[in-house]
C-alpha cells in the first residue's frame, strides 16, 4: 500500500509545489501548502494574513505559533496529506510528530544557483494558483494561465534579494536540523535529485511512496 502521510522538503524553488499538487492528486489526499494557506489569508485580509505579510515580504519565517495554529486543525484525524513547505524547522517538525505518523519525507535537492534562477523565473496564476516557469514550463500564451485564463503574476517575494534571503534563512539554516530529526526515524527520509525534469522527479517520487 502507498504511503499517504508525506512531507516534501527542499529549498524554495526546488519544485515542491509542482510535485506536491501532482502527488496529492495521484494519492487522493489533500495538498497542504503553508505558503498557499498564508497567501489565501492575505488575499482575504484576515488578521493572520496581515501579521504574516511582514515576515513573508522580507523572506523570513512566519512565527511558529502562527503556522501551527493555522495548520493544526487540518492535520488531525486525516488519513493522509502531502505537506509542502511545512515543517520548516525542528519546532514545527516536533509539533507535527505529535499529531501524525509521517511515512515518507522526500528531500528534493537542487543547487543554490539553480533554485535562485528558477524562483526569479517563476510566475503564478492569480486566480487558480497554478505555477509556471518562464525557463522550463512557460504558459502557451504570455501572461495568461493555460488552465483558467487568469492573469499570471510574479510573487512579490520572488525578487532576487528576497529569494536569496529565503534560501539562507529558511533552508540553509534549518535543513540540517530537519534532516537529522527525520534520519532518526528508520526508512522515512529519502533524497531526490531535483535537477531533473518534473516528470522524471515525479516518477521517482511515485516509486518511493509505493513501497
Ligand atoms: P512558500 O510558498 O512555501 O515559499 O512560502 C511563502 C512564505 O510564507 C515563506 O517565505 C515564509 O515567509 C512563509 N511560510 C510558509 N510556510 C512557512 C512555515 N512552515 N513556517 C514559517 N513560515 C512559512
Amino acid at each position: 500500500m502507498s504511503a499517504t502521510r508525506i512531507v516534501l522538503l527542499g529549498p524554495p524553488g526546488a519544485g515542491k509545489g509542482t510535485q506536491a499538487v501532482q502527488l496529492a492528486k495521484h494519492l487522493g489526499v489533500p495538498h497542504l501548502s503553508t505558503g498557499d494557506l498564508l497567501r489565501d489569508e492575505l488575499k482575504r485580509g484576515t488578521a493572520l494574513g496581515l501579521k504574516a505579510k511582514t515576515f513573508m515580504d522580507r523572506g523570513d519565517l512566519v512565527p511558529d505559533q502562527v503556522i501551527i495554529d493555522m495548520i493544526h486543525g487540518r492535520l488531525e484525524g486525516t488519513l493522509g496529506f502531502v505537506l509542502d513547505g511545512f515543517p520548516r524547522n525542528i519546532v514545527q517538525a516536533q509539533m507535527l510528530d505529535k499529531v501524525a505518523i509521517i511515512e515518507r519525507v522526500l528531500h528534493i535537492q537542487v543547487p543554490k544557483a539553480e533554485v535562485i534562477a528558477r524562483s526569479i523565473a517563476r510566475r503564478m496564476c492569480e486566480s487558480c494558483g497554478r505555477n509556471y516557469n518562464l525557463l522550463s514550463s512557460p504558459p502557451k500564451k504570455e501572461g495568461v494561465c493555460d488552465v483558467c485564463g487568469g492573469k499570471l503574476i510574479q510573487r512579490t517575494d520572488d525578487t532576487r534579494e528576497v529569494v536569496e534571503r529565503r534560501y539562507q534563512v529558511q533552508y540553509e539554516n534549518e535543513i540540517e536540523g530537519l534532516l537529522s530529526f527525520y534520519r532518526a526515524k528508520p526508512g522515512v527520509l529519502r533524497e531526490i535529485d531535483g535537477r531533473r525534469s518534473v516528470d522524471t522527479v515525479f516518477q521517482e517520487i511515485l516509486r518511493i511512496v509505493a513501497n
